[in-house]
């Protein structure tokens, strides 16, 4: 009974455990260099692992209504932004999809690979139509705002996801392209999952553009991809909507607890865990400067997108570099084949990728 294009159906993201990788690859947990998934390796800041140990009403639902997260992170966003612009989900992902099973069944969902994959593999799963409009000027990847809006405006394009800053390419979409597209009929989601990195947001048009969704997440710059906590920011009619549909109880207590936790000291997290991981990107393209067959995609986040050139290929080096207790996003096929793309962490994880790199062999050319 189960549908036909489920058959063949890959699991998304097959994440190995931590532990499981470092008895696969020989190498003890404490040094792997887990750069593949653009996580905060600095993890959750004492104080939002006290809010959780101390969590209170487990044995109670949680607030259907997200009453005091939302009015946190409402005063989080700031400008003319309340409560009722804000739906919290497990993690951004469900708010993607709660986006998708928003519009009519069947509509276009389009997306701009290269880009993060949950877009059309959210889509395939509720029957959407995917339309991908592929970045140009590769290694620039600009966006293609008049494909997009074409899509848009002939082929029933009514939600169009955004990336920014874009994963992995590492670069963001401008104001005017933001108001390019929200001039047509469509619903614009700007996934700003990586802004605290790299600032600036689309957040500020708001108010102009009823159209427009900014999504958030608490998986990169807070530490807390475990827990499972996003948001979106979107007009108060459709936000009531998303608030509508979402499983009652998807925010759970300790998730709750943490992500408040997390508002609360975000001035010590920019100073102590954004700042320094930022430098640690400066510091990562200084140091691999040394391996000339690598050439870097400028980025403004917590990663960075490298050309993999002769006599290297980039799936040799991300075995070899996972032999060696570093973990890389590779891409095997399609648009990125030849490219790999490095998480920035601590200095120790920095180091240790240099370490490994040193270490290779590298075909004479
Ligand atoms: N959007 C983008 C662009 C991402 O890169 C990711 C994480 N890889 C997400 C959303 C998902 O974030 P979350 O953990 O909040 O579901």
């Amino acid at each position: 009974f189960v549908r036909s294009d489920f058959l063949d159906l890959p699991q998304y993201s097959p994440i190995q455990p931590l532990d499981v990788v470092a008895a696969e690859v020989g190498v003890p947990i404490e040094r792997l260099a887990k750069l593949d998934a653009n996580e905060n390796l600095y993890g959750p800041m004492p104080e939002v692992i006290e809010a959780v140990r101390n969590t209170e009403y487990m044995h109670i639902y949680p607030d259907p209504a997200q009453t005091y997260l939302r009015q946190d992170l409402a005063k989080y966003i700031g400008g003319s932004i309340g409560p009722e612009h804000i739906c919290a989900g497990v993690g951004s992902d469900e708010l993607l999809d709660l986006l998708i099973r928003l519009v009519e069944p069947g509509a276009g969902i389009v997306s701009a690979p290269p880009t993060f994959g949950m877009y059309s593999f959210l889509g395939k799963i509720a029957r959407s139509q995917v339309l991908e409009v592929p970045r140009i000027n590769a290694p620039a990847f600009d966006l293609d705002v008049d494909g997009i809006i074409d899509q848009v405006d002939n082929h029933n394009g009514k939600l169009v996801f955004i990336a920014s800053p874009n994963n992995p390419t590492g670069g963001l979409m401008t104001e005017d392209q933001v108001r390019k597209i929200c001039a047509h009929n469509c619903i614009l989601v700007v996934d700003e999952a990586y802004a605290e990195f790299s600032g600036g947001s689309a957040v500020g048009l708001m108010d102009e553009f009823p159209n427009l969704v900014v999504l958030r997440t608490f998986s990169k710059w807070a530490g807390l991809a475990g827990l499972r906590v996003g948001f979106s920011v979107a007009h108060p009619k459709l936000t009531e909507k998303l608030l509508s549909i979402k499983q009652p109880y998807n925010i759970n207590v300790a998730t709750e607890a943490a992500a408040r936790a997390a508002l609360r000291v975000k001035d010590k997290i920019v100073e102590e865990h954004i700042k320094p991981i930022l430098a640690e990107r400066t510091r990562m393209l200084v140091l691999l400067q040394e391996f000339a067959w690598l050439t870097p995609v400028p980025s403004v986040a917590n990663f960075v997108l490298f050309k993999v050139n002769a006599p290297m290929d980039a799936g040799t080096l991300h075995k070899e570099l996972r032999r060696r207790g570093v973990l890389v996003r590779y891409y095997p096929k399609g648009a990125l084949a030849g490219y790999i793309r490095i998480s920035c962490g601590r200095p120790r994880d920095t180091d240790l990728l240099l370490d490994a790199m040193r270490d290779l062999d590298v075909p004479a050319t």
